[in-house]
């Protein structure tokens, strides 16, 4: 008998779990359910992704000709960072995905970076070094064509409910049953596992395994299942956002911004139809009043009738992401807030993982401990990476951005890394030593540490004689790469002339 697999929730969550579950499994080895309660709202935001999304759709054979223009989708080539660190002269920055051809220029920067920290007046702007940012600022589409010998890397920004009405259609497409009802009741064997879930309109629905996708809510880790939540919040500040749309923009950028306010940030997120804002901050430090004035201000909308939509969210994760018979994904699992857009990302991670060690241990949960060790320290790394950039901000405009340089809860890993940095030791032998496979490479971290001018101050004698390579012959070399590429407002145009 083949099995039964009851998903509950449908945001977006819930819809890649279910794609990707029926995808590995649907023919024959499982029956894959998904259940939603259509008068509780998906939470509406998180429309920018890592380059992990365009591997969900390679991997389920979805060409972006089939979904990007149905969730008016855009190429994402990294992220701006705005106003971080202005003290140390920084005024922006790019951080580029990292593409197959960036494994050639990486070094130089690399190098530089190593230079600049022993007081060397080199160039160390991670856009310079790194196809991504050239492309993002000359507003090129990541998309190589055939005859470009190497693999390019990138994210994209898409409408979230879009891409959850998408993603519906594929996998009941796919042969998933979708029943829109909500649970009422979860009901445990004598073992403690969940027999069984409770609907309104669906009647008693049993499974062999639970997916909790409901959201912050966490019905049945937290609620069935009293799996505890560690919390993040000594040293993650943010608890609110507040999201305000704009007119799309044109030309549309390659990149989301996140700029620095008073007290948080905010994103902007370019697609096709509207352009997506939130400013993400902290009610420690600001009133939710108060950030919506901010960032009608920064938008030029004082005067707006265009109403915000203001959101609460706790940042942490759970104790265990599989307990029982039940794994957990999505906002159910933990949010670690959402600047490097990093929550789809680990959704996609948390499936394939699971699949993978279930698979291993024979469809048993003979290797539930060794999911969960590898999935809490995931999310954790990926903390560090972003308490690391409240913790390095130079701003001076408020209590807030003082809290956070003067925040000394940081985990041992991320101390290890800051020391190393500052210390100039060797950062890529370090991470290669540290436990777990983080999402965030030596690379990633040189971009973050040079990106918001993390070096000492500069020697007063300079050396000619040092090693290093000056950013004008790259951005030769670059530039010329940046000729085969489309401009982001022809690709998506063609895209749509395909798709049509
Ligand atoms: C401010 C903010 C910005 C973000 N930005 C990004 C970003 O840029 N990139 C990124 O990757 N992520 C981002 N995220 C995270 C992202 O929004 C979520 O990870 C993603 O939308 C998945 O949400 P979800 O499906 O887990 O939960 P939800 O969208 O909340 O869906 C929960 C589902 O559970 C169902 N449900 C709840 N209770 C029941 C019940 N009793 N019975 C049946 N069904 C039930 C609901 O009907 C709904 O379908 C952001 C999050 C926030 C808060």
């Amino acid at each position: 008998m083949s099995l039964r697999i009851a998903i509950i929730g449908g945001g977006t969550a819930g819809w890649m779990a279910a794609n990707l579950l029926a995808h590995r499994w649907g023919a024959g080895k499982a029956q894959i359910t998904l259940v939603e309660a259509p008068e509780i709202a998906t939470i509406g935001v998180g429309e920018g992704s890592t380059p992990t999304l365009k591997r969900f759709f390679e991997v389920l054979g979805i060409a972006e000709e089939e979904w990007m223009p149905a969730c008016c989708a855009t190429y994402k080539a990294g992220i701006r960072f705005q106003g971080w660190s202005p003290a140390s002269g920084v005024a922006q920055y790019s951080h580029p995905f990292l593409t197959q051809l960036d494994l050639h220029t990486e070094e130089a920067f690399t190098l530089n970076c190593g230079n600049r920290r022993l007081g060397l007046d080199v160039p160390t702007a991670p856009g310079d070094f790194l196809l991504g940012g050239v492309l993002a600022a000359r507003g090129k589409a990541p998309l190589a064509p055939a005859h470009f010998p190497f693999r390019m890397e990138y994210g994209y920004h898409f409408d979230a409910a879009l891409l959850g009405r998408f993603l519906r259609d594929c996998a009941t497409a796919g042969g998933v049953t979708h029943h829109q009802a909500k649970v009422q009741d979860i009901i445990r064997d004598d073992l403690g596992a969940i027999a069984a879930v409770m609907t309104d309109r669906a009647g008693r629905i049993e499974a062999d395994y639970f997916v909790d996708c409901t959201g912050f809510a966490a019905l049945l880790m937290r609620g069935a299942l009293d799996v505890p939540f560690v919390s993040f919040r000594s040293n993650m500040f943010n608890d609110a956002a507040v999201v305000l749309p704009t007119p799309a923009a044109a030309p549309v950028p390659v990149e989301t911004t996140a700029t620095a306010l008073s007290h948080g940030w905010a994103w902007s997120i370019p697609l096709t139809n509207r352009n997506g804002n939130g400013y993400v901050f902290s009610t420690d430090f600001l009133t939710a009043d108060a950030a919506e004035q901010e960032l009608r201000a920064t938008l030029g909308m004082l005067d707006s009738p265009v109403e915000a939509r203001h959101l609460s969210f706790h940042t942490g994760q759970l104790a265990r992401h599989w307990e029982q018979n039940c794994l957990a994904v999505g906002l159910a699992q933990g949010f670690v807030e959402p600047l490097e857009a990093t929550a789809l990302h680990l959704v996609l991670n948390t499936v394939d993982l699971f699949m993978d060690h279930l698979e291993r241990g024979n469809f048993t949960p003979q290797y539930r401990d060794a999911f969960n060790a590898v999935i809490t320290d995931r999310v954790e790394r990926v903390r560090d990476y972003i308490v690391a950039h409240y913790k390095l901000n130079t701003r001076d405009d408020s209590d807030y951005w003082h809290a956070n340089r003067d925040n000394d809860l940081l985990s041992d890993p991320l101390l290890h890394i800051l020391d190393t940095w500052f210390r100039r030791g060797d950062l890529a032998a370090l991470l290669a030593r540290q436990p777990g496979l983080s999402h965030f490479t030596s690379a990633s971290w040189n971009c973050l540490l040079a990106g918001y001018g993390a070096f000492p101050p500069l020697a007063e004698a300079q050396r000619e004689d040092v090693d290093f390579y000056r950013s004008r012959d790259l951005a030769r070399f670059l530039d010329g790469c940046s000729l085969n590429f489309p401009s982001h407002g022809d690709a998506l145009a063609q895209m749509k002339k395909v798709a049509a």
